[in-house]
């Protein structure tokens, strides 16, 4: 049973012990709790002057940072949310996000400079503040001062699909970081964490940043985990125990030892998340980096973990794990009915750690949330141990000529084909069939394939009209911030 069910008394208490003893490695020195507390009451003292109030909205438009992590606990201190925002996701979403948001006003960093004018020019203050100190008032405006509960607004987009906003309460963080630790069973006062995956985004945020402050155990804060070889050395230098990724961030890393980069030998284990962890990936890391992978799976609206393998020996392949205690599941049919275990379907999930809600969005909560349940739109089935399997996105899904074909089965088909580094899948319209299956495709290093030679191969794999009609070879895919596909951006010609 937990204290309290706020994070800022859970953090503020957890620094009050100990002062002395170090608690994050920022720009290669550890600083004491002390004086990460005192970062927060910096933080604390300047909104307090600059008339920021209970209910309301702060934006934060910057790289993982102490002043990121402090300011947030000075806005939940003072009863506030904030709205983390991914800087790099371009100048008309971003300003969207933040008027959708309604902030009292936005925090950048010296890199967003050129942003300024632009979120001024919508009445919405903008400062530029240094990622380690907030020694200045900060200009704001009158905003609408909505409940105390929510401690952070995501904006997300899934995959696919129009940016969302999922307010996660205080009591959504905390249950499903409380959910994480005792699910794992692994994880202890010595861990130090790696920060280097984007907090705009809730896996990066909750796994890399919140949890080691709420169990008080220590972070290596890094902006960016590129280059890849430089966050390896931190890793070794902050003695890094539990890394949490994205898949692409753990093939960078493999390719980085394969090219001589050291391993630090401190490496518990790797959390990946965020999207599917390609098995290829999965052995490379464990034989390479010397370190199990556990795969979870999770979304913004669950606060991040919905699945994890509940210990480094309980790992089934392809599977994403078993539930945390702090969530339900039920396998739907398109049509609300409960599907039997085994069976395929919509995943539904409810529970303590997810949201109930989006922010200012009445359809969209409507279309998602019914009757404490929400509709992950995730298509999976459970196996007679409770390990979930993730098979496709109800959303990602391609009608050829009445058939639904889900993009995932056609990506990891592909994707096992030898010559194959990476594919993605999307619909193209056609006036006969409705749509036809098209696949990009990034090949490995230094290898050849023809189009043909891949979709013979689909047709020895998958039923017909699952396999692709068109196959464009691609060098990179288009991602973002955290590494996912964009598949909007993939061309339908
Ligand atoms: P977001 O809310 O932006 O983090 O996106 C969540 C979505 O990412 C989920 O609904 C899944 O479709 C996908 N996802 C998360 N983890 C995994 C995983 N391990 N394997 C496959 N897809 C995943």
């Amino acid at each position: 049973m937990r204290l309290s069910s706020r994070l800022d008394i859970i953090i503020r208490d957890n620094l009050n012990r100990l002062p002395a003893e170090p608690f994050i490695w920022w720009q290669k020195t550890w600083w004491s709790r002390g004086a990460f507390l005192e970062l927060i009451e910096e933080c604390e003292e300047r909104l307090r002057a600059s008339n920021f109030k209970k209910g309301q909205r702060l934006a934060l438009l910057m790289p993982n940072s102490p002043v990121l992590l402090a300011t947030a606990v000075a806005v939940w201190r003072l009863g506030g949310a904030v709205v983390l925002i991914d800087f790099r996701s371009g100048y008309v979403p971003l300003i969207r996000q933040l008027c959708h948001a309604d902030v009292f006003a936005a925090l950048t960093y010296r890199g967003c400079e050129d942003l300024v004018p632009l979120i001024s020019e919508e009445g919405i203050p903008c400062s530029v503040i240094s990622l380690d100190t907030l020694d200045e008032n900060i200009p704001g405006r009158p905003c609408a001062e909505e409940g105390e509960e929510t401690a952070v607004i995501f904006y997300t987009s899934g995959t696919t699909g129009e940016p969302k906003a999922v307010p996660l309460t205080h009591d959504n963080l905390l249950d499903c970081i409380e959910g994480c630790v005792e699910h794992i069973d692994m994880l202890n006062e010595d861990d130090v964490f790696l920060n280097a995956l984007p907090n705009s985004n809730v896996f990066g945020f909750l796994c890399g940043a919140l949890l080691p402050l709420v169990k008080a155990t220590r972070q290596a804060i890094l902006t960016s985990f590129m280059p890849v070889e430089s966050s390896m050395d931190a890793i070794k230098n902050a003695e890094v125990t539990i890394v949490t990724a994205v898949p692409t961030m753990i093939a960078l890393m493999v390719g980085a030892v394969s090219r001589g980069a050291a391993v630090s030998s401190s490496m518990r284990c790797i959390l990946s998340g965020g999207d599917r962890l390609p098995a290829d990936i999965s052995k490379r890391a464990a034989g390479l980096l010397g370190v199990p992978v556990l795969q979870g799976y999770g979304l913004t609206e669950a606060s991040s973990v919905v699945a994890l393998p509940p210990s480094i020996n309980a790992v089934k392949p392809g599977s994403v794990g078993t539930l945390l205690s702090c969530v339900e599941a039920e396998i739907r049919s398109d049509e609300g009915e409960v599907l039997p275990q085994g069976r395929e379907g919509r995943l539904w999930i409810r529970g303590s750690s997810v949201a109930k809600c989006y922010f200012r969005n009445p359809e969209l909560t409507a279309e998602r949330f019914a009757d404490g349940w929400f509709d992950t739109c995730d298509i999976a089935r459970f196996d007679e141990e409770g390990y979930l399997y993730l098979v496709g996105r109800a959303c990602d899904v391609i009608f050829v000529g009445g058939f639904k074909v889900y993009a995932r089965e056609v990506e990891k088909t592909l994707n096992e084909h030898p010559l194959v580094h990476e594919a993605a899948v999307i619909g193209v319209p056609r006036s006969i069939s409705g749509e036809i299956v098209k696949a990009f495709v990034v090949l490995k290093k230094g290898e050849r394939a023809s189009a043909k030679e891949l979709i013979e191969y689909c047709k020895k794999k998958l039923s017909y009209y699952k396999v692709p009609r068109i196959i464009e070879f691609v060098t990179e895919m288009p991602r973002s911030a955290i590494g996912e596909i964009v598949k909007r951006k993939l061309s339908k010609d």
